[in-house]
């Protein structure tokens, strides 16, 4: 098997070194020189439609990005696990002290989805033990026992994003330091959750989802 990169990486690259890091060189040096800053983390998905730098029109320095699948928070765990996730909000929150946190969701999960069909038992695999996928996306199961029986499949499927987001959100608070810094006025937690195909972004406010007004 060969080892090259990708073409479209390589080319990518290419212009970018030419045109984007030409015009950012010396802020980048500036980053370097004087450490990150960032006073935002996002929660996102992995998903390749999914960009956060791109929609929010951010540098580099200024989001703090973490990403898994269907953009989860579990809870807080006395012991400090093979975590990933809580390791990145403990930094971030901790270290970094963002003021705050976004939980982006998006339209088209394929990991909502799954965990869907895993709930409905559709999905065998993923309840297996050794199953990644299944065993992260379980995260999500509460979200899915709160689905009321009204609706149809996409329906549901298109609910359980977005209580996948508010599941997430009450699970940051249960971070013993995210808990302390909001109580302090010094963190504030977001949820958005983005229809990709319309470029529309929405956030939760008092339980329901309404569109980002832009001014
Ligand atoms: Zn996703």
């Amino acid at each position: 098997m060969s080892s090259a990169l990708p073409p479209n990486l390589i080319k990518g690259y290419a212009t970018w070194k030419k045109e984007g890091y030409s015009e950012r060189k010396a802020l980048l040096q500036r980053l370097v020189k004087e450490g990150q800053h960032p006073t935002t983390m996002i929660i996102s998905c992995c998903d390749s439609r999914v960009h956060p730098t791109t929609i929010f029109n951010s540098e580099f320095g200024e989001l703090f990005i973490h990403r898994n699948i269907a953009n989860l928070v579990p809870p807080y765990r006395l012991k400090g696990d093979e975590n990933g996730t809580a390791a990145a909000i403990e930094y971030a929150v901790t270290s970094l002290k963002v003021a705050h946190i976004v939980i982006l969701g998006h339209s088209n999960c394929g990991g909502v989805l799954s965990c869907f069909n895993m709930c409905t038992g559709k999905a065998p695999d993923l309840e297996k033990p050794s199953s990644f996928v299944g065993r992260w996306i379980d995260t999500l199961r509460p979200g899915f026992e709160r689905l009321g029986s009204s609706g149809d499949d996409k329906e549901k499927i298109l609910m359980l994003e977005k209580e996948g987001i508010a599941i997430s959100l009450e699970n940051l608070r249960t971070f013993p330091f995210v808990k302390q810094a909001i109580e302090d006025g010094s963190l504030s937690i977001h949820g958005l959750w983005h229809d990709i195909a319309n470029g529309v972004l929405f956030s939760l406010e008092d339980g329901s989802f309404k569109p980002v007004v832009i001014e």
